[in-house]
């Protein structure tokens, strides 16, 4: 046995060091042991979240000397030898909400349990943990705007007491070269430019946020041809950031309580997650169920036209063009474009959403699934199916000036500020007629809708 105690702190979402409860306590335990499970699941994340999180690790590895630990295989396995190869008793991690990270959690603390060692969760990646906020009744909410009034009154979504974090240098890392040490985890050349994925960047973006956006945040943060949003959400998504260290430099000013609300977004999502995991792939609402979709060769090609952004319509081929190159899309954007899919082309929410999965950066299973099951009408708050977003319209409204889609569909960049929205006979050649006609599929939509009877109303 080591003559002072360790314990295993077992990285996942929470790749960072500053601000780490999870980290003070396995500090206050003993000597740590930092491991990252290359998991065979991580396949299927796509290209984009892997990249970033392949560099968030190696950028904390960095911090820490190289001591990381990279071990591949399922964490079922892994861990539990991985305790008893290093001589810990427990393993300490960061608490995960989502339905795989929860069942994983589950499997490898009965599996240390045999050998007598204990999975500790310390904190979670939000600002209130999942499955905390309740009504009276202590039921859950499905609707936001209760919701996020009930998760401000729990007066938490703010650091209790700012965890005593250590600084790494105070920490004794017992870890590579003296553990045997497996590769980090492969990542295929690729082209998109990923963002920095280091704890400075991060905090630099943010307060480059804090100083020029801000305040015009409430104003600006609709319109994709601006940069008037955070662009943290990667950060936030593995752990870099932890949304506290946001939440305490907010005031009370109206953008600031407009920025806390999106955050709360982001924990409501996770909070209907977290009780209905069945939610990632099924519809919240049961009685949409019965929605008739499309899934026909022809739906198949559609959905390719969508996915490549050729479908003739200018702000959703700007948005699918976008999420291609640089794995992020504006959150206004990812509306219109799953809108779209739903409404106009009457495919599955759930192609759109893997298709997301698959390319986003930040791809987040709670924000995704519920964004997309928001706009399709199958899921939480009042968001009723009939209210269609009318894409030429959006386009207009929130990139009056075409910045936007001349960024990002540039064989439109000719056209004037009116025309670039919605082409008709001023298409240049080379971009697609649309695939579809918005008026009939907006009045389809309507009629499937209605083919549900009183049952969705
Ligand atoms: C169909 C659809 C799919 C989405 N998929 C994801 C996803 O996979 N991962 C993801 O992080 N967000 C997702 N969102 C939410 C939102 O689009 C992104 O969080 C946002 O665009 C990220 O950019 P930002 O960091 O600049 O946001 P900011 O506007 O700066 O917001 C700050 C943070 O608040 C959170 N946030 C903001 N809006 C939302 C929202 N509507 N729902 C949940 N959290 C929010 C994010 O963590 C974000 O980083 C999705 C939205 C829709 C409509």
């Amino acid at each position: 046995m080591p003559a002072r105690p360790r314990a295993v702190l077992w990285f996942r979402r929470d790749l960072r060091l500053d601000d780490h409860p999870a980290l003070a306590a396995t500090h206050a335990h003993g000597d740590v042991v930092p491991l990252f499970v290359v998991d065979p699941a991580f396949a299927a994340a796509g290209l984009p979240r892997r990249g970033f999180m392949a560099s968030a690790l190696q950028a904390l590895d960095e911090r820490i000397g190289g001591a990381l630990v990279y071990r591949h295989g399922d964490p079922v396995d892994v861990v539990p030898a991985f305790a008893a190869e290093v001589g810990a008793d427990v393993v300490i991690v960061t608490r995960d909400h989502g339905p795989y990270g929860h069942r994983r959690d589950a499997a490898v603390a009965a599996r240390l349990a045999v050998d007598g060692r204990k999975l500790r969760g310390v904190g979670s990646n939000y600002a209130v943990d999942p499955g905390t906020v309740h009504k009276a009744d202590r039921s859950s909410y499905s609707v936001f705007t209760p919701f996020s009034k009930a998760w401000l009154a729990t007066g938490q979504p703010r650091w209790a007491e700012r965890p005593a974090t250590p600084r790494p240098a105070h920490v004794t890392w017992v870890g590579h070269p003296d553990v045997a040490c497996d590769g980090p985890p492969a990542v295929e050349p690729h082209e998109i430019q990923l963002p920095e994925a280091t704890e400075a960047a991060a905090h630099r973006q943010w307060q480059t946020f804090l100083a020029d956006g801000l305040d015009q945040y409430d104003a600006q943060r609709n319109q994709p041809g601006l940069p008037g949003t955070s662009r943290l959400s990667p950060y936030l998504r593995w752990g870099v950031l932890h949304p506290l260290q946001l939440i305490d430099d907010l005031g009370t000013e109206r953008p600031h309580q407009v920025f806390r609300s999106e955050l709360a977004w982001r924990e409501f999502y996770a909070d209907v997650l977290f009780r209905r995991p069945d939610t990632a792939w099924r519809n919240l609402q049961e009685k949409m169920d019965a929605m008739p979709v499309d899934t026909d060769a022809r739906a198949r090609r559609r959905f390719a036209a969508w996915a490549e952004g050729r479908t003739g319509v200018p702000i959703v081929d700007a948005g699918m063009r976008q999420l291609l190159a640089t794995g992020w899309m504006h959150n206004r954007v990812r509306m219109i474009t799953a809108s779209y899919l739903v409404k106009d082309l009457h495919l599955p929410w759930q192609w759109g959403a893997r298709h997301f999965m698959v390319h986003l950066v930040d791809g987040d299973l709670a924000s995704n699934q519920h964004g997309w099951q928001w706009t399709a009408g199958t899921g939480t708050d009042a968001a009723p199916y009939f209210r269609v977003f009318n894409p030429y319209g959006q386009s207009e409204k929130f990139d009056p000036d075409g910045h936007y889609l001349r960024r990002w569909v540039p064989e439109l960049a000719g056209l004037d500020d009116r025309t670039i929205h919605d082409p008709g006979l001023l298409r240049p050649d080379g971009y697609p007629a649309p695939i579809v006609d918005h008026a009939a599929e907006r009045e389809e939509a309507l009629r499937r809708y209605r083919s549900l009877g009183g049952a969705a109303r």
